[in-house]
């Protein structure tokens, strides 16, 4: 699997699916969520509300990851995923981990080649840049995930990039 950072906006992305760092309500936000539902259109809002009308009426669980299609975005499909708020006094880590984790599984379920992730967690939710890019790489590269060729990390700006790049 080949691992590729991008500086740039992951709506724009034509990655077979992109990752969404959503909410527990997938309801949308701000932030990466408020992007793909701005220029995504109202069809991955509408299956969002249908998942959670049916298998997720409490919301989408830290760390899991589910997929809807795109939309009007050049992906095929959005996998949504909920990072961890980060904490100084407890370590969630594992729940980051996840996230990375469970989206590759749920992408390669579907069938996807090529899956473009967010720097999960770093923005709103307040995780260090440094440790959520060795985090994000470290899980990547340790799942096996059947069928992935590549792995691009879209990170929004400059300091984002090179923070990656550093732990690459
Ligand atoms: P979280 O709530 O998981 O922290 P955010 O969406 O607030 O999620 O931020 C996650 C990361 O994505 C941050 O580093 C932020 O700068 C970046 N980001 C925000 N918008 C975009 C976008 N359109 N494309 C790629 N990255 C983005």
């Amino acid at each position: 699997m080949r691992i590729t950072l991008v500086q740039g906006d992951i709506t724009e992305q034509r990655a077979d699916a992109i990752v969404n760092a959503a909410n527990s309500s997938l309801l949308g936000g701000g932030g990466v969520d408020g992007a793909i539902h701005r220029r995504g259109g109202p069809e991955i809002l509408a299956e969002c509300r249908a998942l959670r009308a049916s298998a997720y009426d409490k919301g989408l669980p830290t760390g899991q990851a589910v997929a809807t299609t795109a939309g009007r975005l050049p992906a095929r499909w959005v996998i949504h995923t909920v990072g961890p708020v980060y904490s100084r006094s407890e370590d969630r880590s594992h729940l980051l981990a996840s996230c990375y984790r469970a989206s590759l599984g749920v992408a390669a379920e579907l069938g996807a080649h090529t899956v473009a992730f967010p720097a999960i967690s770093t923005g709103i939710y307040g995780w260090p840049l440094d440790d959520g890019a060795r985090i994000a790489l470290k899980t990547v590269r340790e799942t096996p995930a059947p069928g992935i060729e590549e792995v691009s990390f879209v990170l929004f700006d400059a300091t984002a990039y090179a923070e990656f790049d550093r732990a690459l």
